[in-house]
Protein backbone atom coordinates (compact mmCIF):
# COMPACT_ATOMS: atom_id res chain seq x y z
CA UNK A 1 0.00 0.00 0.00
CA UNK A 2 1.36 3.65 -1.02
CA UNK A 3 4.61 2.71 -2.48
CA UNK A 4 5.25 0.92 1.04
CA UNK A 5 4.55 3.70 3.24
CA UNK A 6 1.80 4.72 5.34
CA UNK A 7 -1.05 6.80 5.59
CA UNK A 8 -0.12 8.91 7.81
CA UNK A 9 -2.56 10.89 9.51
CA UNK A 10 -0.95 13.32 12.04
CA UNK A 11 -2.12 16.95 12.58
CA UNK A 12 1.44 18.01 11.92
CA UNK A 13 4.36 17.35 10.80
CA UNK A 14 2.06 15.00 8.33
CA UNK A 15 2.92 13.42 4.66
CA UNK A 16 4.26 15.37 1.91
CA UNK A 17 3.85 14.91 -1.46
CA UNK A 18 5.91 11.91 -2.68
CA UNK A 19 6.85 13.57 -5.73
CA UNK A 20 8.21 16.50 -3.90
CA UNK A 21 10.30 14.49 -1.45
CA UNK A 22 11.92 11.38 -4.42
CA UNK A 23 12.93 14.88 -5.98
CA UNK A 24 14.44 16.17 -2.40
CA UNK A 25 16.24 12.85 -2.07
CA UNK A 26 17.92 12.88 -5.66
CA UNK A 27 19.48 16.24 -5.12
CA UNK A 28 19.93 15.86 -1.48
CA UNK A 29 23.96 15.19 -1.69
CA UNK A 30 24.39 17.64 -4.92
CA UNK A 31 21.87 20.80 -5.42
CA UNK A 32 21.37 20.93 -9.63
CA UNK A 33 25.19 20.11 -10.12
CA UNK A 34 26.62 22.70 -7.75
CA UNK A 35 28.24 19.95 -5.85
CA UNK A 36 26.50 20.52 -2.18
CA UNK A 37 23.75 20.21 -0.53
CA UNK A 38 21.04 22.99 0.64
CA UNK A 39 21.49 21.78 3.61
CA UNK A 40 25.28 22.96 3.48
CA UNK A 41 25.12 25.85 1.22
CA UNK A 42 25.36 29.69 2.70
CA UNK A 43 22.36 31.42 3.12
CA UNK A 44 24.47 34.31 1.05
CA UNK A 45 24.80 32.13 -2.06
CA UNK A 46 23.47 32.96 -4.77
CA UNK A 47 22.08 29.62 -5.00
CA UNK A 48 20.25 29.78 -1.75
CA UNK A 49 18.86 33.18 -2.93
CA UNK A 50 17.70 31.43 -6.25
CA UNK A 51 15.84 28.98 -4.14
CA UNK A 52 14.25 32.25 -1.54
CA UNK A 53 13.50 34.01 -4.16
CA UNK A 54 11.77 31.87 -6.14
CA UNK A 55 9.66 30.03 -3.36
CA UNK A 56 8.73 33.86 -2.69
CA UNK A 57 7.85 34.19 -5.82
CA UNK A 58 6.02 30.77 -6.41
CA UNK A 59 3.57 31.47 -3.14
CA UNK A 60 2.77 35.11 -4.04
CA UNK A 61 1.37 33.60 -7.58
CA UNK A 62 -0.87 30.42 -5.86
CA UNK A 63 -2.12 32.78 -3.50
CA UNK A 64 -2.71 35.75 -5.38
CA UNK A 65 -0.64 37.81 -3.15
CA UNK A 66 -1.18 41.67 -3.42
CA UNK A 67 1.94 43.46 -4.17
CA UNK A 68 1.70 45.59 -1.12
CA UNK A 69 2.34 42.31 1.41
CA UNK A 70 5.49 41.18 1.82
CA UNK A 71 6.09 37.57 2.68
CA UNK A 72 8.33 36.90 5.68
CA UNK A 73 10.34 33.21 6.17
CA UNK A 74 10.73 32.88 9.57
CA UNK A 75 11.59 30.87 12.65
CA UNK A 76 9.34 29.70 16.27
CA UNK A 77 6.11 28.15 14.54
CA UNK A 78 2.70 29.41 14.85
CA UNK A 79 3.88 29.94 18.39
CA UNK A 80 6.03 32.24 18.33
CA UNK A 81 2.98 34.35 16.15
CA UNK A 82 1.18 34.51 18.97
CA UNK A 83 3.68 37.42 21.05
CA UNK A 84 5.14 38.59 17.42
CA UNK A 85 1.63 39.66 16.12
CA UNK A 86 0.61 42.03 19.29
CA UNK A 87 4.38 42.87 19.59
CA UNK A 88 3.73 44.49 16.12
CA UNK A 89 0.86 45.33 15.20
CA UNK A 90 -0.46 46.91 18.82
CA UNK A 91 0.24 49.99 17.17
CA UNK A 92 -2.56 53.01 18.34
CA UNK A 93 -4.90 52.13 21.12
CA UNK A 94 -2.95 48.87 21.98
CA UNK A 95 -6.50 47.20 21.92
CA UNK A 96 -6.92 44.04 19.99
CA UNK A 97 -10.31 41.75 19.48
CA UNK A 98 -10.04 38.17 19.60
CA UNK A 99 -12.48 35.16 18.54
CA UNK A 100 -11.82 31.36 20.90
CA UNK A 101 -12.51 29.28 18.55
CA UNK A 102 -10.47 26.35 20.14
CA UNK A 103 -7.24 25.88 22.22
CA UNK A 104 -4.45 27.72 19.55
CA UNK A 105 -6.83 30.85 19.54
CA UNK A 106 -7.16 30.22 23.72
CA UNK A 107 -3.35 30.34 23.17
CA UNK A 108 -3.18 33.40 20.75
CA UNK A 109 -5.36 35.38 23.09
CA UNK A 110 -4.10 34.63 26.42
CA UNK A 111 -0.10 35.26 24.84
CA UNK A 112 -1.70 39.11 23.46
CA UNK A 113 -2.81 39.72 26.99
CA UNK A 114 0.49 40.03 28.22
CA UNK A 115 0.86 42.64 25.60
CA UNK A 116 -2.06 44.96 25.88
CA UNK A 117 -5.93 45.09 26.11
CA UNK A 118 -7.36 41.90 24.41
CA UNK A 119 -11.02 41.40 24.36
CA UNK A 120 -12.74 38.08 23.58
CA UNK A 121 -15.58 38.68 21.00
CA UNK A 122 -16.58 35.56 20.78
CA UNK A 123 -15.91 32.47 22.01
CA UNK A 124 -17.45 28.20 21.42
CA UNK A 125 -16.10 27.16 24.27
CA UNK A 126 -19.44 27.12 26.13
CA UNK A 127 -20.03 24.08 23.27
CA UNK A 128 -16.62 22.30 23.63
CA UNK A 129 -15.35 24.25 20.56
CA UNK A 130 -17.97 22.24 18.22
CA UNK A 131 -18.91 25.37 15.91
CA UNK A 132 -17.38 28.69 14.58
CA UNK A 133 -19.39 31.33 15.82
CA UNK A 134 -20.70 34.10 13.58
CA UNK A 135 -19.77 38.12 13.93
CA UNK A 136 -20.63 41.03 12.49
CA UNK A 137 -18.42 44.74 11.75
CA UNK A 138 -20.74 46.10 15.29
CA UNK A 139 -18.92 43.11 17.68
CA UNK A 140 -15.70 45.02 17.11
CA UNK A 141 -14.43 47.91 19.52
CA UNK A 142 -14.22 50.32 17.05
CA UNK A 143 -10.35 51.68 17.85
CA UNK A 144 -9.12 47.83 17.82
CA UNK A 145 -5.56 47.79 16.28
CA UNK A 146 -6.62 44.07 14.82
CA UNK A 147 -8.87 41.45 14.92
CA UNK A 148 -7.52 37.97 15.77
CA UNK A 149 -9.10 34.62 14.15
CA UNK A 150 -7.91 31.44 13.77
CA UNK A 151 -8.65 30.21 10.35
CA UNK A 152 -8.85 26.55 10.83
CA UNK A 153 -9.15 24.90 14.40
CA UNK A 154 -7.15 21.63 14.07
CA UNK A 155 -7.71 20.34 17.40
CA UNK A 156 -11.17 20.42 17.34
CA UNK A 157 -11.85 20.02 13.56
CA UNK A 158 -13.56 23.50 12.83
CA UNK A 159 -12.98 25.95 10.22
CA UNK A 160 -13.89 29.20 9.54
CA UNK A 161 -16.50 29.32 6.75
CA UNK A 162 -16.71 33.20 6.36
CA UNK A 163 -14.32 36.03 6.00
CA UNK A 164 -15.63 37.68 9.17
CA UNK A 165 -16.31 41.73 8.04
CA UNK A 166 -13.83 44.02 10.47
CA UNK A 167 -14.06 46.83 8.27
CA UNK A 168 -11.40 49.08 8.25
CA UNK A 169 -9.39 47.24 11.52
CA UNK A 170 -6.68 44.54 9.87
CA UNK A 171 -7.68 41.12 10.53
CA UNK A 172 -5.05 38.50 11.35
CA UNK A 173 -5.57 35.10 10.81
CA UNK A 174 -3.24 31.81 12.21
CA UNK A 175 -3.66 29.97 8.71
CA UNK A 176 -1.30 27.06 10.20
CA UNK A 177 -3.58 23.88 8.95
CA UNK A 178 -5.07 25.05 6.28
CA UNK A 179 -3.04 27.03 3.75
CA UNK A 180 -2.72 26.39 0.39
CA UNK A 181 -6.17 24.05 1.05
CA UNK A 182 -8.33 27.07 -0.41
CA UNK A 183 -8.14 29.77 -2.70
CA UNK A 184 -8.28 33.21 -0.24
CA UNK A 185 -8.60 36.94 -1.04
CA UNK A 186 -5.44 37.95 0.67
CA UNK A 187 -7.07 41.27 0.59
CA UNK A 188 -9.27 41.02 3.15
CA UNK A 189 -6.38 40.33 5.78
CA UNK A 190 -3.73 42.59 7.34
CA UNK A 191 -1.89 39.65 8.15
CA UNK A 192 -1.86 35.45 7.89
CA UNK A 193 0.71 33.23 9.42
CA UNK A 194 0.92 29.46 9.25
CA UNK A 195 3.39 27.04 10.35
CA UNK A 196 4.76 25.07 8.14
CA UNK A 197 4.44 21.14 8.83
CA UNK A 198 0.87 21.05 7.85
CA UNK A 199 0.25 21.51 4.46
CA UNK A 200 4.17 23.28 3.25
CA UNK A 201 7.02 21.51 4.44
CA UNK A 202 9.16 19.67 7.20
CA UNK A 203 8.87 21.94 10.85
CA UNK A 204 10.99 24.60 10.64
CA UNK A 205 9.40 27.54 8.81
CA UNK A 206 6.66 29.83 9.56
CA UNK A 207 5.26 31.89 6.53
CA UNK A 208 4.09 35.28 7.38
CA UNK A 209 2.24 37.50 4.60
CA UNK A 210 2.06 41.12 6.05
CA UNK A 211 0.34 43.87 4.18
CA UNK A 212 3.06 47.05 4.30
CA UNK A 213 1.28 49.58 5.80
CA UNK A 214 0.99 47.24 9.18
CA UNK A 215 5.44 47.00 9.27
CA UNK A 216 7.06 49.25 11.48
CA UNK A 217 5.82 49.70 14.55
CA UNK A 218 7.38 47.75 17.07
CA UNK A 219 8.46 49.10 20.21
CA UNK A 220 12.05 49.87 20.49
CA UNK A 221 12.82 47.52 23.24
CA UNK A 222 11.41 44.26 21.74
CA UNK A 223 14.05 42.11 20.96
CA UNK A 224 15.59 42.81 17.18
CA UNK A 225 14.19 38.83 16.11
CA UNK A 226 10.62 39.87 16.47
CA UNK A 227 10.28 43.06 14.84
CA UNK A 228 8.58 42.29 11.33
CA UNK A 229 10.67 45.14 9.64
CA UNK A 230 13.76 44.14 10.80
CA UNK A 231 12.79 40.93 8.26
CA UNK A 232 10.86 42.37 5.47
CA UNK A 233 14.28 44.97 5.31
CA UNK A 234 16.02 41.97 4.77
CA UNK A 235 14.49 39.60 2.74
CA UNK A 236 14.07 37.26 5.63
CA UNK A 237 17.95 36.87 6.05
CA UNK A 238 18.57 39.56 8.78
CA UNK A 239 20.26 35.84 10.21
CA UNK A 240 20.19 32.43 9.18
CA UNK A 241 16.65 31.64 7.86
CA UNK A 242 15.70 27.90 7.80
CA UNK A 243 17.60 27.23 4.05
CA UNK A 244 16.48 23.35 4.04
CA UNK A 245 12.86 23.49 5.02
CA UNK A 246 12.37 26.73 2.88
CA UNK A 247 13.90 24.58 0.16
CA UNK A 248 11.49 22.46 0.41
CA UNK A 249 8.65 24.52 0.92
CA UNK A 250 9.16 26.15 -2.67
CA UNK A 251 9.80 22.37 -4.12
CA UNK A 252 6.02 22.07 -2.87
CA UNK A 253 4.89 25.39 -4.13
CA UNK A 254 6.31 24.65 -7.33
CA UNK A 255 4.84 21.51 -7.73
CA UNK A 256 1.27 22.87 -6.86
CA UNK A 257 1.64 25.32 -9.12
CA UNK A 258 2.44 22.47 -11.79
CA UNK A 259 -0.11 20.58 -11.04
CA UNK A 260 -2.39 23.48 -11.35
CA UNK A 261 -2.38 25.86 -8.12
CA UNK A 262 -5.13 26.04 -5.32
CA UNK A 263 -8.29 24.85 -7.24
CA UNK A 264 -7.91 21.34 -8.00
CA UNK A 265 -5.98 20.67 -4.61
CA UNK A 266 -9.08 22.63 -3.23
CA UNK A 267 -11.62 20.34 -5.15
CA UNK A 268 -9.38 17.20 -4.05
CA UNK A 269 -9.75 18.20 -0.41
CA UNK A 270 -13.50 18.74 -0.91
CA UNK A 271 -13.96 15.39 -2.16
CA UNK A 272 -11.82 13.33 0.54
CA UNK A 273 -13.50 15.72 3.28
CA UNK A 274 -17.10 15.10 1.83
CA UNK A 275 -16.08 11.11 1.14
CA UNK A 276 -14.99 10.47 5.18
CA UNK A 277 -18.21 13.46 6.40
CA UNK A 278 -20.71 11.44 4.52
CA UNK A 279 -19.65 8.06 6.31
CA UNK A 280 -19.14 8.90 9.50
CA UNK A 281 -22.71 10.53 9.43
CA UNK A 282 -24.33 7.12 8.12
CA UNK A 283 -22.54 5.26 10.51
CA UNK A 284 -24.25 3.57 13.52
CA UNK A 285 -20.62 3.21 15.12
CA UNK A 286 -19.59 6.97 14.77
CA UNK A 287 -20.68 9.82 14.95
CA UNK A 288 -18.59 14.00 14.59
CA UNK A 289 -19.14 16.41 17.32
CA UNK A 290 -18.97 19.31 14.80
CA UNK A 291 -21.71 21.20 13.52
CA UNK A 292 -21.90 21.16 10.07
CA UNK A 293 -21.52 24.15 8.78
CA UNK A 294 -18.12 24.63 10.61
CA UNK A 295 -16.58 21.57 9.86
CA UNK A 296 -12.94 21.48 8.38
CA UNK A 297 -11.47 19.82 5.52
CA UNK A 298 -8.24 19.68 6.74
CA UNK A 299 -8.83 17.96 10.27
CA UNK A 300 -11.94 15.45 10.87
CA UNK A 301 -12.64 14.66 14.69
CA UNK A 302 -15.32 11.81 15.12
CA UNK A 303 -15.82 9.31 18.12
CA UNK A 304 -17.78 6.37 18.77
CA UNK A 305 -18.90 7.74 22.03
CA UNK A 306 -16.87 5.20 24.21
CA UNK A 307 -12.83 5.85 24.78
CA UNK A 308 -11.85 2.49 25.44
CA UNK A 309 -13.72 1.54 21.62
CA UNK A 310 -11.82 4.38 20.28
CA UNK A 311 -7.86 3.25 21.76
CA UNK A 312 -8.96 0.06 20.49
CA UNK A 313 -9.65 1.57 17.17
CA UNK A 314 -6.60 3.67 16.82
CA UNK A 315 -4.28 0.80 18.11
CA UNK A 316 -5.84 -1.34 15.28
CA UNK A 317 -5.59 1.11 12.00
CA UNK A 318 -2.03 1.80 13.38
CA UNK A 319 -1.40 -1.94 13.15
CA UNK A 320 -3.02 -1.65 9.47
CA UNK A 321 -0.50 1.31 8.38
CA UNK A 322 -3.19 4.34 9.02
CA UNK A 323 -0.76 5.75 12.00
CA UNK A 324 -2.07 8.88 14.06
CA UNK A 325 -5.23 8.72 14.35
CA UNK A 326 -5.84 9.85 17.54
CA UNK A 327 -7.78 12.90 18.83
CA UNK A 328 -5.45 15.26 20.41
CA UNK A 329 -4.51 14.61 23.73
CA UNK A 330 -6.93 17.16 25.42
CA UNK A 331 -9.96 15.58 23.80
CA UNK A 332 -9.02 11.91 23.00
CA UNK A 333 -11.48 10.33 20.08
CA UNK A 334 -9.93 9.96 16.82
CA UNK A 335 -8.99 12.41 13.91
CA UNK A 336 -8.15 12.30 10.72
CA UNK A 337 -5.77 15.21 9.55
CA UNK A 338 -5.98 15.15 6.13
CA UNK A 339 -3.88 17.53 4.23
CA UNK A 340 -3.08 18.29 0.59
CA UNK A 341 -0.79 15.54 1.03
CA UNK A 342 -3.15 12.56 1.98
CA UNK A 343 -4.21 11.23 -1.44
CA UNK A 344 -7.66 10.03 -1.87
CA UNK A 345 -6.86 6.29 -1.57
CA UNK A 346 -5.62 6.73 2.12
CA UNK A 347 -9.22 8.54 3.09
CA UNK A 348 -10.48 5.37 0.99
CA UNK A 349 -8.68 3.03 2.94
CA UNK A 350 -8.78 4.45 6.14
CA UNK A 351 -12.89 4.15 5.17
CA UNK A 352 -12.64 0.79 4.23
CA UNK A 353 -10.82 0.15 8.20
CA UNK A 354 -13.80 1.65 9.87
CA UNK A 355 -16.36 0.10 8.21
CA UNK A 356 -14.67 -3.42 8.89
CA UNK A 357 -14.46 -2.22 12.58
CA UNK A 358 -17.46 -0.95 12.48
CA UNK A 359 -19.00 -4.51 11.68
CA UNK A 360 -16.93 -6.43 14.36
CA UNK A 361 -17.66 -3.69 16.99
CA UNK A 362 -21.61 -3.33 16.25
CA UNK A 363 -23.72 -6.09 17.66
N1 LIG B 1 -1.91 27.30 15.32
C1 LIG B 1 -2.54 26.20 14.88
C2 LIG B 1 -3.86 26.34 14.20
C3 LIG B 1 -1.96 24.95 15.05
O1 LIG B 1 -2.57 23.85 14.61
C4 LIG B 1 -0.71 24.85 15.71
C5 LIG B 1 -0.05 23.54 15.89
O2 LIG B 1 -0.51 22.50 15.53
C6 LIG B 1 -0.11 26.02 16.18
C7 LIG B 1 -0.72 27.23 15.93
C8 LIG B 1 1.21 25.98 16.87
O3 LIG B 1 2.16 25.85 15.91
P1 LIG B 1 3.69 25.54 16.19
O4 LIG B 1 3.76 24.19 16.78
O5 LIG B 1 4.27 25.67 14.82
O6 LIG B 1 4.20 26.61 17.10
Amino acid sequence: QNNGRVYNFSAGPSMLPLEVMENVAKELTNYKGCGQSVMEMSHRSKEFQAIIDEADKNLRTLMNIPENYKVLFLQGGGTLQFSMVPMNLLRKSGKADYLVTGAWAKKAAAEAKKFGDIKIVASSEEAIFSYIPQVKREDFREDADYVHITFNNTIYGTHFGYIPDTGDIPLVADMSSCILSEEIDVSKFGLIYAGAQKNIAPAGVTIVIIREDLIGFAAKEIPTYLDYKVHAENGSMYNTPPCFTIYVAGEVFSHILKNGGIPPLHQLDVEKADKLYKYIDESKLYSCPVQEDSRSLMNVVFVTGDADLDKKFVAEAKAKGLVNLGGHRSIGGMRASIYNAMPMEGVETLIAFMKAFEAENVK
